[in-house]
């Protein structure tokens, strides 16, 4: 729903202004102690990238509040946008949208379907008919705020019928649509019961975005099949797509993250003593990390079984190695979510019952959420990272572990199955997270590998991270969106991005240290 006072400071007329629209706001809102709203604005890469842009044309953030609506004192946020610098408008979602649309349609139906775990689904037709009312919702949202010339941009799986709703509403706007998850092959989306209808929606975008060219080869697959007419025009990275009289962009644009920002804080004291401290209470020992939030996508699982047949094989690697899993809790009232982690919990258990001895517990395991310094530390003292999602739209844990690898020494073990695959592949391994005893055999070469070739492999890896950054694919997005360039934005100073006040709706801002919070680039459900 629009704010009753439209933020007129942050208005520039006559310029392209753009609306990003999520399904979450990239803040978080919670009660302080004595009821007051304090909102605290997210500092994800998404985030940090798309403000400058949003400042200085005037723009829009439109998003979940996370709250139902039926709260007796709902905040008002226009003091917090005219803080943040951008205007932010809050959707509001009741609990029978949250669970149909929210649990149901897009973390039961689409989550699995397009990670390529179909038997997971959940088809209700309840869900897809909750899922339209909420894109209606969203685009009533988008009609009442924005303007004829201004850029809509959406993004993620929650929204994919956003354009097309707002055609219904008779709104014209210039469109652009980018999914952060990945597109599933042809022979898997056709499960979907309402495989037409997503397909025709997302045509109703001016340009669609995917994060790699296997995605967009995905969709536009789809699209040939249920429209054998289709033709493709155009090479290289964003390409158009004729169906009849509509012309469609569609481009591949694989985020990623801050690489400045990661490498200079890695740099930092305080996390170069914390990676000291890691390491002194792990004498001798190579560092093996693994750092996903609680998802059965992240194939946490094969990994434990696959390190575990690593060390049954390979008893040279007995009191050498030590994996550090972090599992960020997720999701923690589903009970699918429940099993899994007690499954991983189980399974830890056994590995350290059975291989642990005296001075070495082969796994320690961490399940909580790790502040930005603990995790960049981490990452820094860690020898190898072990990131072997089953499927991932992009993984920016393999990215950010090479801006934070200073050493130029760490070695990346990636599942080809995440979307970093396509770009990471000349300098990390890459393993099946399926193939158990090949996991494990890559995790003996990783700890094993020679300095010079760790060393030449982690320098071609932080080359290409530095090479494209979230701010190269915001450029490189909205060039292909309306022709203009990030570099036509002034940039924030850093200082600024980094520390992001909480606001307090009601009293001055009371300054706060950074939080590692969840942008709606984080798309896990
Ligand atoms: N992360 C976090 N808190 C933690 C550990 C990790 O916020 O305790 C961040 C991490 O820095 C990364 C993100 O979570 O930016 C995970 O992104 P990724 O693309 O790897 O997976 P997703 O969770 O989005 O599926």
């Amino acid at each position: 729903m629009p704010l009753t006072d439209p933020a007129p400071t942050l208005l520039h007329e006559g310029r392209t202004r753009l609306v990003a629209v999520s399904n979450r706001l990239p803040i978080a809102l919670a009660r302080a102690p004595g009821g007051r709203w304090t909102v605290k604005p997210g500092a994800g890469g998404l985030v940090t990238a798309l403000v400058p842009v949003l400042r200085h044309r005037g723009g829009i953030w439109i998003g979940w509040s996370g709250l139902t609506g039926e709260e007796p004192d709902l905040p008002d946020l226009t003091s917090a946008s005219r803080k943040v610098g951008y205007r932010l408008d809050m959707v509001h979602l009741t609990g029978e949208e949250q669970r149909l649309f929210y649990h149901g349609f897009a973390n039961e139906v689409i989550w699995p379907l397009f990670h390529d775990l179909q038997t997971r689904c959940n088809f209700q037709p309840e869900y897809w008919y909750q899922y339209l009312a909420v894109n209606r919702k969203f685009a009533g949202a988008v009609a009442d705020t924005s303007r004829p010339g201004d850029y809509v941009w959406i993004h993620d799986y929650h929204l994919m019928g956003v354009a097309q709703a707002l055609k219904t509403l008779g709104v014209e706007r210039q469109t652009g649509f980018f999914l952060h998850i990945p597109f599933p092959p042809v022979d898997i989306f056709l499960k979907l019961p309402w495989r037409e209808q997503i397909l025709q929606g997302l045509l109703d975008y001016d340009l669609i975005g995917f994060q790699t060219m296997r995605d967009r080869r995905n969709f536009v697959h789809c699209i040939q099949h249920i429209a054998p007419e289709a033709r493709v025009h155009g090479r290289g990275a964003v390409v158009s797509l004729a169906i009849g009289s509509r012309q469609v962009r569609v481009g591949g644009f694989p985020i990623s993250i801050d690489y400045e920002w990661f490498a200079a804080k890695a740099g930092s004291r305080q996390v170069a003593d914390r990676a000291w401290y890691l390491h002194e209470e792990l004498p001798d020992r190579q560092i093996i990390l693994g750092v996903d939030r609680l998802d059965y996508t992240k194939g946490i699982p094969q990994r434990l079984e696959a390190f575990r047949t690593a060390l049954a094989r390979y008893p040279e690697l007995h009191g050498k190695v030590t994996l550090v899993q972090v599992v960020v809790p997720s999701r923690e009232g589903i009970p699918e979510y429940q099993a899994l982690k007690a499954r991983i919990e189980q399974m830890v258990g056994e590995i350290n019952g059975r291989f642990t001895r005296g001075g070495w517990i082969p796994i320690q395991y961490l399940y909580r959420s790790l502040s930005q310094e603990e995790l960049l530390a981490y990452y820094r003292a860690a020898e190898i990272a072990l990131v072997t999602p089953l499927k991932d739209g992009m993984n920016l844990v393999a990215k950010e572990f090479c801006a934070c690898s200073l050493e130029e020494s760490g070695v990346l073990i990636l599942s080809e199955f995440a979307g970093a695959a396509a770009e990471l592949q000349r300098g990390a391994l890459l393993v099946n997270p399926h193939d158990i005893e090949g996991v494990a055999a890559t995790i003996r070469d990783a700890v094993q590998m020679p300095a010079a070739e760790r060393t030449g492999r982690m320098r071609r890896l932080r080359e290409t991270v530095r090479r494209h950054t979230i701010f190269r694919w915001v450029d490189s997005f909205l060039q292909a969106a309306f022709a203009r360039k990030l570099t036509d934005f002034p940039a924030l100073d850093r200082v600024h991005q980094e520390y992001v006040p909480e606001i307090s709706l009601e009293a001055p801002a009371d300054a706060s240290g950074p939080t590692m919070a969840t942008s709606p680039g984080q798309t896990g459900p």
